[in-house]
C-alpha cells in the first residue's frame, strides 16, 4: 500500500491522511485497517458543489450523493475518489474539523472549495485563517487541455484567469485545478495552501482518466481525526 503525504498535514498531530495511489486505488479497507479507523464514509461523487456533514458515522451512507465531506467526528475517516480530478484536504488549527473536497472543471468552476470553506465556518464557527488546505496530487496544466467552451466558463465568471488559463493554439487552452482552486481558497480567506506537485497523467503511479480513458478506476484521498 502507498500512499503520497502531504509535508504540512503530516506534522500535524491529531490527524492522519493520504492520497492513495494505485496500489491502493478505492480500498477503503486497507487503509481502515492500516490506521485502525473503522469506518472511511465517502459519497456517490456527481461533479456537484453539495457538502455534506457526516454527524453520524456509523449510518452514513456511501451512496449519499455529494461532492465533499465534513466532519468533526474523531476515530473514523472521510475520503473522495479521484482520477485527474482535485482532491482537497481540509483541517482546522485546533484539529477538530476534517473536510475532503473532489473538485474536476465543474466543480472548480462552481467553487466546491469554497463552499466547503464557507459551511466549515457557518457550521463550526472557525475562520477561514484557521484552516489548512492541500491539493492533491491531480492533473496539472502540463497535461490538461480543454476547449474554447471550459475556458469561456471560467472567463465569463472569474477575474485574472490568465492565472490558471491559457490559450495555446487552435482555439485549445491549458487550464491548471490546482492553481484555480487555490485562488478559489485564498478568496475565501484560507492562507494555509499546499499544492502537492505531482501530476497525475505525466506520473502513473496513479490512475488517470486522460491517459486511460473512460472506465479508469480512482483512488481514494482520505483524512481522519485521531481518537
Ligand atoms: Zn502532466
Amino acid at each position: 500500500m502507498s500512499f503520497v503525504q502531504s509535508e504540512r498535514l503530516a506534522s500535524f498531530d491529531g490527524i492522519v491522511h493520504g492520497f492513495a495511489d494505485r496500489t491502493v486505488g478505492t480500498d477503503s479497507k486497507e487503509i481502515e485497517k492500516y490506521y485502525k479507523l473503522p469506518k472511511i464514509a465517502q459519497l456517490k461523487q456527481i461533479h456537484s458543489t453539495d457538502v455534506i456533514i457526516v454527524e453520524d458515522m456509523e449510518n452514513h451512507d456511501n451512496l449519499t450523493q455529494g461532492d465533499a465531506l465534513i466532519t468533526n467526528l474523531k476515530g473514523a475517516g472521510i475520503a473522495i475518489r479521484t482520477a485527474d480530478c482535485v482532491p482537497i484536504l481540509i483541517v482546522d488549527k485546533g484539529k477538530s474539523v476534517i473536510a475532503a473536497a473532489h473538485a474536476g472543471w465543474r466543480g472548480t468552476w462552481s467553487e466546491i472549495a469554497v463552499n466547503t470553506v464557507n459551511i466549515i465556518e457557518s457550521k463550526y464557527a472557525i475562520a477561514p485563517s484557521d484552516l489548512t488546505a492541500v491539493i492533491g496530487p491531480s492533473i496539472k496544466n502540463c497535461c490538461y487541455e480543454v476547449g474554447e467552451d471550459v475556458a469561456s466558463l471560467f472567463n465569463e465568471k472569474f477575474e485574472n484567469t490568465s492565472q490558471y488559463l491559457s490559450e495555446t493554439n487552435n482555439s485549445k487552452y491549458v487550464l491548471d485545478l490546482s492553481i484555480a482552486n487555490k485562488i478559489g481558497l485564498q478568496k475565501a480567506g484560507v492562507v494555509d495552501i499546499e499544492v502537492v506537485d505531482i501530476c497525475t497523467k505525466c506520473n502513473d503511479s496513479f490512475y488517470s482518466y486522460r491517459r486511460e480513458g473512460k472506465g479508469v478506476s480512482t483512488q481514494l484521498s482520505f483524512i481522519a481525526l485521531n481518537k
